[in-house]
């Protein structure tokens, strides 16, 4: 699985940061979901290699602007790109009249099914090769996480049950070990009762806003990765008044240490963190923060970098 961020910048956009967005690729490499939709994150996959048809399913964190103002534009250029299959999105149940109105008001009809999921009740979402489920977080408005985990990965033929239940070795064993179902002498047989996980699933956790990192204990345990904002550093929070309902590096880096999560990725910076390690604050003081409390594998995400999970379970990133 690849991760590849389209806006890592909180609350407004900079020149180097738009507003959040992130892109959670299949290990196939094409089939692709979208975590928030801030405004303009359709032009910044006009930077990457993503289609908007291999788009399977949107998630939206919360109700804010800066995670879901992006969808209205983002709907409609899919639709005037030819997109025919249907398309999930799960977003908070206050934005569904929201997306309708914009849509109709605007006379965009889209040539495609648009599915809409209330996020509060979802009970998990399914393709063939990935589950989806959510975790409630804390923020000033309702907030949640989604875990990303692989169903079924690189699956081979289980061999012995296919002999066991006298399937001929053949051409029939190819095709079901590329998921086509076969007939034997009239019975029918289903690919998926044949197919084993060559390894472990994956499993990804990419994050709406959220000020106590705690409530990822129990969801933590065994991922690989952990996607969280990192709004501010402990500095800067002490000077002022109110956090709006944030992390700090410190505490997520803190959380991710002992939950013993091999990967954390922070994103959602204030925009006064500067590219510039020579001003203050910088993104630096972010990193630095950080890696005194965690000693995994820690990125600090940047807009259009693309990072791939491999087979060492570490991050890399795909240059
Ligand atoms: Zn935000």
């Amino acid at each position: 699985m690849d991760l590849l961020f389209l806006g890592t910048s909180s609350g407004v956009p900079t020149k180097g940061r738009n507003v959040s967005a992130t892109a959670v690729i299949e290990a196939s490499g094409k089939a692709w979901y979208l975590v928030d939709c801030g405004e303009g994150t359709q032009h910044q996959l006009l930077h990457t290699p993503l289609s908007m048809r291999d788009l399977r399913a949107i998630f939206i964190t919360h109700v804010h602007g800066d995670h879901c103002f992006g969808l209205p534009g983002l709907l409609a250029s899919a639709g005037m790109s030819g997109r025919s299959e249907p398309l999930d999105l799960i977003l908070p149940l206050d934005l569904h009249d929201w997306v309708r109105q914009s849509l109709a008001v605007s006379q965009t009809f889209l040539p495609f099914e648009l599915r809409l999921h209330a996020l509060e009740t979802l009970e998990g979402w399914s393709s063939a090769h990935i589950h989806v489920s959510t975790i409630e977080l804390s923020h000033r408005v309702p907030s949640y996480g989604y875990v990303f985990a692989e169903v079924n990965p690189d699956p081979r033929l289980d061999l012995e049950r296919l002999q066991a239940d006298g399937i001929p070795r053949g051409p029939l064993w190819g095709d079901l070990a590329q998921g086509r179902d076969v007939t034997v002498e009239g019975r029918l047989i289903n690919a998926r009762n044949y197919l084993r996980p060559s390894r472990p699933g994956r499993r990804i956790i990419v994050c709406g806003d959220n000020d106590n990192p705690e409530l990822l204990a129990e969801v933590a345990k065994g991922a690989d990765v952990l996607v969280h904002e990192a709004t501010f550093t402990l500095p800067v929070l002490e000077s002022s008044r109110t956090n709006y309902g944030h992390s700090t590096a410190a505490a997520v880096a803190q959380f991710a240490e002992a939950a013993g999560v091999p990967n954390l990725v922070l994103t959602h910076f204030s925009a006064r963190y500067q590219n510039n390690p020579q001003r203050s604050p910088s993104i630096d003081d972010v990193r630095q923060e950080a890696a005194a409390r965690y000693s995994g594998q820690l990125i600090l995400a940047a807009d259009l970098r693309r990072y791939h999970l491999g087979r060492d379970a570490l991050l890399a990133e795909v240059l």
